[in-house]
């Protein structure tokens, strides 16, 4: 891409591999993974137990970790909890392997403030690849400056130090699993433990968050037609990750807790944060206000279409807790 020379800021660089700028050690690291999980095509490492620490821990490191810990908790604040919870959905993050969670949440913040701009730091209007996974290979990329962006994050100090060591619980988590697995039932099921449970649901958990950059600034339905950017809502993402899927209700309320608002949007981060507040770990949990929600709206998004309502497995209900206003985070 070439720089704009007649503007004194130059225009971003996006899209493609810009060689200069590539990190060595993330492209190995997410390569390996990559490489690694090919191995659960093997008959000899599926178990029973690998599926299930494979299930379980696609939602402790997607769901808890990314979807309810990195995204609606540090990143919007769209709901409030007490810091050892704060501390323990950030180390699930962790273990997704994303990255530091003080730079996931500056870039993501820097999505939202420039989405689908030139300055966006992962916008399909770069090149579908560009965002969806391209971008995450890069150690710089222009105008980009995470940790400018959630310098609250770093100014609590275990937060900055999980800033630091933020590949450390994934590697003790997989040294445990091996290491217990080989413990209980011999080499190949700890190995089994090991490709399931850490190799196959890291790649899985990556493209489902990628899927949110790329295929919900793509593909799907807008229920609010005037978001200001080309974010969508896509029942297939919205089942892969915990509800994230419902992609442009949240840039239009990116601070609600809630990102499923119309009956067939299951959302089930929501329903986690509403369990949560029912325990009494939530609270200040904001919503859009009726005025704000889909249903009145002056153009109101299409009706579902078979697809869409087929998603839905329960119905989300109209929101209990306190309402409060939403601004761009
Ligand atoms: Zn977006
Ligand atoms: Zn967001």
């Amino acid at each position: 891409m070439s720089h704009d020379t007649t503007r004194s800021m130059p225009t971003p660089r996006r899209g493609g591999l810009i060689r200069r700028d590539l990190n060595g050690s993330v492209i190995v690291a997410i390569g390996l993974m990559h490489v690694l999980a090919c191995a659960a095509v093997m008959p000899q490492l599926f178990t029973w137990s690998g599926l299930g620490i494979f299930l379980g821990m696609i939602w402790v490191s997607g769901g808890l970790g990314i979807t309810l810990g990195f995204h609606r908790l540090l990143t919007h604040r769209s709901f409030r909890t007490p810091k050892w919870l704060e501390y323990l959905l950030t180390t699930c993050g962790c273990i997704a392997w994303q990255g530091s969670p003080v730079l996931w949440v500056g870039v993501h913040r820097l999505h939202h403030k420039h989405s689908d701009l030139p300055e966006d730091p992962h916008s399909p209007k770069h090149g579908f690849t560009w965002s969806h996974v391209l971008w995450t290979l890069h150690k710089r990329i222009d105008g980009i400056d995470g940790e400018s962006a959630a310098k609250d994050l770093l100014r609590d100090p275990r937060q900055a130090w999980l800033h630091r060591y933020h590949w450390l619980p994934q590697l003790v988590f997989a040294a445990a699993l091996i290491g217990v697995g080989w413990a209980v039932g011999g080499l190949m099921l700890g190995l089994s433990w090991f490709v399931w449970g850490v190799a196959l649901r890291t790649v899985v958990v990556y493209h489902g968050t990628w899927f949110v950059n790329s295929a919900t600034h793509t593909w799907g339905y807008r229920n609010y037609k005037d978001s200001g950017d080309e974010s969508t809502n896509l029942w297939w993402v919205a089942l892969l990750c915990f509800g994230e899927g419902w992609h442009n209700n949240h840039h239009a309320h990116p601070r609600s807790a809630a990102h499923g608002l119309r009956w067939f949007e299951l959302d089930p981060t929501w329903m986690t944060i509403r369990l949560l507040g029912k325990v009494g770990l939530a609270r200040d949990v904001r919503l859009p206000s009726k005025a704000q929600m889909p249903s009145a709206q002056p153009k109101a998004g299409a009706a579902p279409t078979v697809a869409e309502a087929a998603s839905a497995l329960i119905q989300v209900p109209a929101p209990s807790v306190a309402v409060s206003s939403n601004s761009e985070s």
